[in-house]
């Protein structure tokens, strides 16, 4: 498969009053065409500024890209010109928002805010606009797009709202999709449409998804590869298939852990003791160290990096050697 974006060593931080936020802390992925690679992790571990990083979208100053790269079709997207990326911004690579409530304007129709995004990259007569906007709204089965397209955010279920905002991210048929928890506000009925569409999309488009969750059951069920991050870095990479049945980060499997088993009686879900690192003041060495069961020394000062241990499967941590070999 074609590798389609790769980024290395990204960091964004951001220069606040308080001091200096390290968000995004050193993340490494690449992106290969038509699979969907999923960014999981606690809230606060730096998946949706990751996402946000790739297009440079977030508010400069205080945020600044302090270093990496983020390759795409030979473009360093985090230094390019501010011209190049907004060529890129939506045609290429598009984004979903968690809330589409917030996301979308509620005095323009859904009909007016996708044609507007179908004519940024492109000029089209309004008819041919609305036909496009009518067909993608079929394609994210939203039943009577025609009348759907005259309705205003405010007349829509939350449900309807998300898939209006995935279909003016398919606007100008980017190769990548990057979705940020697109099923968080909704409930699970629609949160399974969704998953629906989105596989569909990844199949019938060959589309390359970056599907940001905090949810491991959604991983399970949409995941090709998953990359599991914490205190703003990527600590294991590998197949979900390998994520979820041979977890080699102690974090993985403390999430892991977590997840809801309908088959037992447990009254109280296991947890992971204490909190994710706070950015302005992240632990030295491995940012999980004061959360691990089997710290050692080693951890306390010094960074684990990111490595090989199996095939495609690649660990952040001090139990595996610098050639990948458990050594604990
Ligand atoms: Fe735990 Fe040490 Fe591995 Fe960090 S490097 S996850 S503290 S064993």
């Amino acid at each position: 498969m074609n590798t389609l974006l790769e980024v290395s060593n990204l960091k964004t931080w951001f220069y606040t009053r308080r001091g200096i936020v390290k968000a995004v802390n050193g993340v490494d992925f690449d992106l290969r065409q038509g699979e969907c690679l999923c960014l999981v992790g606690e809230s606060g571990c730096g998946k949706s500024v990751t996402a946000l990083s790739l297009l440079r979208l977030f508010d400069s100053p205080p945020g600044k890209i302090v270093s990496g790269k983020v390759m795409f079709a030979g473009i360093d997207l985090t230094n390019c010109p501010l011209e190049q990326i907004r060529r890129v911004r939506g045609k290429d690579i598009a984004m979903v928002f968690q809330n589409a409530q917030s996301a979308l304007n509620p005095v323009f129709t859904i009909g007016d805010q996708i044609m507007e995004q179908i004519n940024a990259h492109g000029r089209h007569s309004r008819a041919d606009a609305r036909r496009k906007a009518r067909l993608l709204l079929e394609e994210m089965n939203i039943p009577q797009a025609e009348n759907a397209l005259n309705m205003y955010p405010h007349q829509m279920s939350g449900g309807m709202k998300q898939r209006a905002m995935i279909a003016m991210g398919l606007s100008c048929d980017p190769a990548i999709l990057v979705a940020d928890e697109p099923t968080t506000a909704v409930d699970v009925t629609i949160r399974a449409q969704i998953m629906y569409i989105l596989q569909e999309l990844k199949t019938r488009r060959n589309m390359s998804i970056i599907f940001i969750t905090h949810d491991l059951s959604l991983v399970r069920e949409i995941g090709n590869r998953a990359a599991v991050i914490y205190g703003g870095r990527v600590v294991e990479i590998a197949p979900v298939e390998t994520i979820l049945t041979d977890p080699a980060h102690p974090y993985t499997r403390g999430l892991i852990a977590c997840l809801p088993d309908i088959s037992t009686d447990l009254k109280r879900l296991p947890s992971i003791p204490g909190n994710t690192p706070n950015p302005i003041d992240l632990p030295e060495g491995c940012t999980f160290h004061p959360r691990c069961r089997d710290v050692m020394d080693v951890c306390r000062s010094t960074e684990p990096a990111l490595v090989n241990i199996a095939g495609v499967h690649k660990v952040a941590c001090h139990l595996y050697d610098n050639a990948g070999a458990f050594i604990a």
